[in-house]
């Protein structure tokens, strides 16, 4: 069974041997995700062409998001890089200390604002939520706090506040160099971290284009802020980013599962895609096998309908990045095998739809759906039918035929969407047919006398132009 669900993972260190990142790609690594929050944009950009030369090699098109630092809070650094605190200590955060100003009674904080922010009572997360502290007063610049659960602190840790509410624009100087730089790299997806509202999602979306790139948008769900505002920022966004590191901080992780269940939904219903996020397989970082618990958290995400699943530090910094990457892809088929897949969805079915191409990519699925068909083709553009068409849960492959790399690239993110390089040659339907069946059956995606769909509009060239579908056997002759 041919696996719908798609892997984005992480690059680091771990993947930046040539031999290990071909047996990352080969084991099915359909999207790589760049992480500005670690290393420069001169090794960003040396893994970037390791991978395009890799992916060629093997005849694999391969994604990329680059995802930006943001405005993560994070303290500055210690005199000897890490201290011990214990339950009941007195310790203050304050920007106004220096970089290696830090020490056991207190440690500087790369925010200027932490003390306009915080308010008695607040409870401070720092590390991923490890270690509390709780806000006793401010004077001046000086936040102190007494310390709930203690632990080893260390350089640069990141600090959220329970409930949300630090409020750092969206994009920083250094998300903005790094817009241009993935612009520059022809990056596919632009990540955007502590998206708070619509606006930011514009915002990105404008420096994008600014810089000439062509990239998409992916919204990070990570505040608590963007809860409140989820349906405009999914509608300003390409695709959304279930990314419960920060967002199970700032929630708790208690809501965390039926909020990541009801954020996939409700993409997936804008007709937008969404990438589940973070820790899927954390205990791989160090171990070759998956706990019981990761296989079942990357099951569910695949039968709430998510696009992706995502692997982080897993690939990046972990031991076992081929292992991680062929663990999730079993998981995801077994998942898979388990849907209920044809005849069950009512997609949109109450809604008006206002696109041709998109009406034309509800028909096709619901008679792929209702009709022994092995698979759809759909001659695109931009890709946008295919989305449409993926948003229809159904076991029968998508294959998006298209002359453009790029379109090709981005595809790799929808579930179930396969990208065919395809150029049309001819304006006659027979000799269509004839060239996207031979394309069909040299990469033995069908054989003869399957029946199949294919979709494509009267002007070649242009996209959102698609209206028509027509229902074919597959010949070797025609
Ligand atoms: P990060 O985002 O890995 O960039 O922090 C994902 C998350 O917070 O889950
Ligand atoms: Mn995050």
């Amino acid at each position: 069974m041919q696996r719908r669900t798609k892997i984005v993972a992480t690059l680091g260190p771990s993947t930046d041997d040539p031999a290990i990142l071909r047996d990352v790609i080969e084991s099915g690594l359909d999207v790589a995700r760049f992480n500005f929050s670690h290393g420069n944009q001169d090794e960003q950009k040396e893994r970037l062409l390791s991978l395009r030369s890799v992916a060629a090699d093997c005849g694999r098109v391969v994604g990329v998001i680059g995802d930006l630092q943001g405005p993560k809070i994070r303290i500055r650094r210690f005199e000897n890089s890490s201290v011990i605190l214990a339950k009941g200590d007195a310790f203050f955060l304050d920007p106004s200390l220096d970089e290696f100003e830090g020490n056991i009674d207190g440690v500087g904080v790369a925010y200027e604002d932490l003390h306009a922010d915080v308010h008695p009572g607040d409870i401070l997360l720092l590390n991923d939520g490890q270690m509390t502290l709780s806000v006793d007063r401010i004077e001046g610049t000086r936040v102190h706090t007494t310390v709930v659960i203690g632990g080893v602190l260390s350089d640069h840790k990141g600090i959220n506040r329970e409930g949300g509410g630090l409020s750092a624009p969206a994009l920083t100087d250094k998300d903005r160099s790094d817009i241009v730089f993935a612009a520059e790299m022809g990056m596919d997806y632009i990540a955007v971290s502590f998206v708070r509202s619509a606006e930011d999602v514009n915002e990105a979306r404008r420096l994008v284009e600014k810089a000439g790139g062509k990239g998409k948008i992916i919204a990070k769900i990570e505040r608590v802020e963007a809860l409140d505002c989820i349906d405009e920022i999914i509608a300003a966004s390409d695709a959304i980013m279930v990314a419960r590191g920060d967002l199970g901080v700032e929630m708790g992780y208690a809501e965390l599962t039926g909020m990541q269940k009801s954020i996939i939904r409700r993409t997936r219903y804008m007709n937008k895609v969404v990438i589940t996020a973070t820790q899927m397989m954390e205990s791989m970082i160090l171990s070759p096998i998956p706990t019981r618990a990761e296989v079942s958290d990357v099951a569910n995400a695949v039968m709430d309908g998510t696009d992706a699943v995502m692997l982080s530090a897993e690939t990046a910094v972990g031991q076992y990045p081929v292992a991680v990457v062929n663990a999730m892809s079993d998981v995801c088929v077994g998942a898979e095998k388990h849907l209920l897949a044809r005849g069950r969805t009512s997609h949109r079915l109450d809604d008006r739809f206002r696109e041709v191409d998109e009406a034309i990519a509800m028909a096709v699925m619901y008679t792929a759906n209702h009709l022994n068909v092995k698979a759809i083709i759909a001659l695109t553009e931009s890709g946008s039918t295919t989305l449409w068409m993926s948003r229809i849960r159904s076991d029968i492959p998508i294959y998006a035929f298209t002359p453009h790399d790029e379109t090709g690239r981005r595809v790799t993110l929808y579930r179930g969407v396969y990208p065919v390089s395809f150029t049309i040659e001819s304006t006659s339907s027979r000799h269509l047919y004839r060239e996207i069946f031979a394309t069909l059956l040299s990469h033995k995606l069908v054989e003869e006398g399957d029946r199949v769909i294919f979709t494509k509009g009267d002007l070649d060239g242009v996209s959102g132009s698609t209206n028509s579908m027509q229902i074919v056997e597959v010949k070797t002759s025609i």
